[in-house]
């Protein structure tokens, strides 16, 4: 975990650097609002700390800067301030959390340890889905039909992963190529079906209830058809 600091006051900046430090995060310190902007733009940080007087811009300007930029990493926004309209301008300008000095470290603390554990919670993906009797366990690589579990090869689970992640979508060779085998090696139409036929083969042909199916003339598709025209 990765933050940056934008404080002017160096006592402050050392205060909270130290803190965090020994907290066990990387702390990165700039002194003044031009250089917090181009810091947070230039480096992939999981949480900034920004005051709000700061020389250069304003840490409003900082933040309302990165949010035009489309940078959404989360934000702490600290201030002697105690005015409705620094408040109101922070949170428009895409603030995340607003700390009014003096504040004590534990303070800080616990919104950095919350801020940095929703960001982790959100860049995990889902571990398991279930789609007609199917169950795919990413986290652990593996699949199961009804009681039976499947033997995939590692390919295999790539594909279905794929298939899974974006059900419902016919997927063209091109693209399970690229995803699966990578942008540099084009692994072949042929090799591609075999692999998809094996795929299928375990998953549906001892169930009636068919997953995959080929779409003529454009690609494969992971779908729970059994369940089409119940929802009305
Ligand atoms: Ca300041």
């Amino acid at each position: 975990m990765r933050l940056l600091i934008v404080e002017d006051e160096e006592k402050a900046a050392q205060f909270l650097k130290k803190g965090l430090s020994e907290a066990g995060f990387a702390v990165d310190v700039v002194h003044d609002g031009e250089e917090g902007g181009v810091a947070a733009q230039m480096n992939r940080y999981d949480l900034l700390i920004v005051d709000v007087n700061l020389p250069g811009r304003s840490g409003i300007q900082v933040i309302e800067g990165l949010r035009a930029q489309g940078n959404s990493t989360p934000v702490i926004v600290l201030t002697a301030r105690d005015s409705v309209e620094d408040r109101v301008s922070g949170i428009d300008a895409g603030a995340n959390v607003y700390l009014v000095k003096p504040f004590s470290f534990s303070e800080v603390l616990a919104y950095v340890r919350q801020m940095t554990s929703r960001v982790e919670r959100e860049v995990k993906p889902v571990h398991q889905l279930v789609i007609g009797g199917l169950e795919i366990d990413f986290s652990r690589q593996k699949a199961r039909r009804g009681k039976k579990s499947l033997d995939l090869t590692a390919k295999e689970f790539s594909i279905l992963s794929l298939f899974a992640r974006r059900r419902g979508q016919v997927l063209q060779r091109a693209v399970i190529a690229e995803e699966v085998w990578g942008i540099n090696y084009d692994p072949g139409t042929n090799v591609i079906d075999v692999h998809i036929r094996r795929l299928r083969s375990k998953i549906d042909d001892d169930f009636e209830n068919k997953l995959i199916w080929t779409v003529r003339g454009s690609g494969y598709v992971l779908e729970d058809r059994s369940q089409e025209g119940k929802d009305e």
